[in-house]
């Protein structure tokens, strides 16, 4: 913090300052409204509190968040202090107070919102950029993904300092990950296909098959993977095989945890003292938490857009265990529900099915059409009241149906 140009430490006091008083007034954590006053006093505050610290940007559709976290976890091993933005404030102003509450971290893991990306990568000399998996994240934004990828590839081009660790699987990550210098690329899975059927390079078909992908027209083709993710484990470069035995649940999480054990490496961090720490991430930002409502366990799954759907199915208990489908249709989850009609509910049958939220009627009238039999419920309580006592309940909610549902097992029940 001493190195700091007197203008930077202003705009990190103030900022600091507000953060506290909107943090009294009872307003979120404070962190990103410091942020903002911080940028506002000083617009290079962002490259000032990043300079001379190791950062690691994290970005994609999902598990942004949940990747933050598991990366965090594995570079506690190297015994300092890592600054993050855990609580998913993802723009400028949440990256600046993230490292402005930590100014002696030597070490900083960020997410970063795809659009801000470019940005950031050069404010703050990235030392390593994730990329994850790239999909529509509402049906009106279909057009910007391309685009997206676009600029991330030319802004790799003018950041040669910068390792880029990229999932292999999904094609036009790969595609935005070739412009850069130095690239690990993993093999972490792409369960949703419905955006990447073109190819980057020359817009003719893309071919699948259990090699991976590759255009039938060009020499673009899916990157050999130095890491790779075996149902429960994970193949290193040199072969050696490691259980995960994450306590977070599912297959989109063992992704997530691939790429950050390749991250982990970057450091000089082996998988089996990365995760040590990762092992003790069990929630993050209260999704997959468990709750108990009225005697019953509550499991809380959140789905933002298509693809989060099918990553939440496979984490569901098996059947007999119910599930609510929660749907809501304001700004934040995007008002258009016609994505419903691209998710598979077929999977969710041979359970009982409770579905509820503002957008109840659109899915109901879409599980009809998969033939899968469901109950219209009045809300969390009353899903959970046609549940045994004793018995688990998985709940899948958008963004906005999934804070209500928190906010109401938050209550006393
Ligand atoms: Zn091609």
């Amino acid at each position: 913090m001493g190195k700091l140009p007197i203008r930077a430490r202003v705009a990190t006091t103030l900022g600091g300052a507000a953060g506290r008083m909107s943090r009294l007034a009872g307003r979120g954590d404070g962190s990103v409204i410091g942020g903002v006053i911080g940028l506002r006093v000083e617009p290079g505050l962002l490259s000032m509190l990043a300079a001379d610290r190791q950062i690691v940007l994290v970005t994609g559709t999902n598990g942004k968040t949940t990747t933050t976290r598991l990366i965090t976890a594995a570079l506690g091993a190297l015994g300092v202090e890592v600054a993050s933005n855990a609580f998913g404030a993802n723009m400028e102003a949440g990256l600046a107070a993230a490292l402005g509450q930590a100014p002696e971290a030597p070490y900083a893991v960020l997410e970063v919102d795809e659009k801000y990306l470019p940005g950031v990568i050069q404010a703050t000399k990235a030392r390593v950029v994730v990329l994850l998996n790239l999909s529509r994240d509402q049906m009106d934004r279909a057009a910007e993904i391309w685009l997206l990828a676009r600029r991330w590839r030319e802004a790799f081009q003018q950041a040669p300092w910068c390792r880029v660790v990229a999932n292999a699987d999904d094609p036009l990550i790969a595609w935005a990950a070739m412009g850069a210098a130095q690239v690990t690329w993993v093999a972490a899975g792409q369960r949703w296909h419905e955006d990447s059927w073109c190819c980057p390079q020359c817009g003719s078909h893309l071919r699948r098959d259990d090699m991976g992908w590759r255009c039938g027209e060009c020499t673009f083709s899916r990157p050999a993977a130095r890491w790779v993710l075996d149902e429960s484990r994970v193949i290193d470069s040199t072969g050696g095989m490691t259980e995960l035995n994450l306590a977070l649940p599912g297959r989109a999480n063992r992704s997530n945890a691939v790429v950050a054990l390749a991250v982990a490496e970057v450091f000089g961090i082996g998988p089996a003292a990365a995760l040590q720490g990762m092992r003790s991430v069990t929630s993050v930002a209260g999704r997959y938490t468990q709750v108990q409502r009225q005697g019953r366990q509550v499991r809380l799954l959140l789905a933002k857009n298509p693809a989060g759907w099918l990553e939440a199915f496979d984490v569901l208990e098996p059947p007999p265990v119910p599930v609510l489908l929660a749907v809501n249709a304001q700004v934040p989850d995007g008002r258009d529900t016609s994505w419903l009609w691209d998710v598979d509910y077929r999977v969710v049958a041979g359970r009982p099915v409770f579905v509820a939220g503002e957008r109840a009627l659109d899915l109901a009238v879409r599980l009809e059409a998969d033939r899968v039999p469901f109950q219209l419920v009045d809300g969390i309580d009353d899903a959970v009241s046609r549940v045994r006592p004793g018995s688990t309940l998985d709940v899948i909610a958008n963004y906005t149906a999934f804070q209500q549902i928190r906010a109401a097992v938050g209550r006393a029940a």
